[in-house]
């Protein structure tokens, strides 16, 4: 029996993933078949988004929403000089 491309292709994509052998990326796929279309958009739309709403801040290279993040943009108001002093570890 030939595999429909879509079928095939997602199976590849989720073969990528780290922990996912063949036998899981094929039950996912044919999984998702069975899920309302509605439910698949919205999680197209998280895996669209993923990336384009998250950034890497550049202070404390933790993922965030904004660069600086919250936490760090907030520390640099607090005080320029006492970030500083964290590095006493
Ligand atoms: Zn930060």
């Amino acid at each position: 029996m030939k595999i429909p491309k879509a079928i095939q292709n997602l199976i590849e994509a989720f073969e990528r993933l780290p922990g996912i052998g063949p036998k899981t990326a094929q039950r996912l796929t044919f999984y998702l078949l069975h899920v309302p279309q509605l439910e698949l958009d919205r999680f197209a739309q998280a895996l669209e988004n993923l990336k384009k709403e998250t950034i890497l801040c550049s202070v404390c290279f933790t993922i965030g929403e904004e660069d600086p993040c919250s936490i760090c943009s907030d520390k640099q108001r607090e005080s320029r000089t006492s970030w500083k002093n964290r590095s006493s570890k």
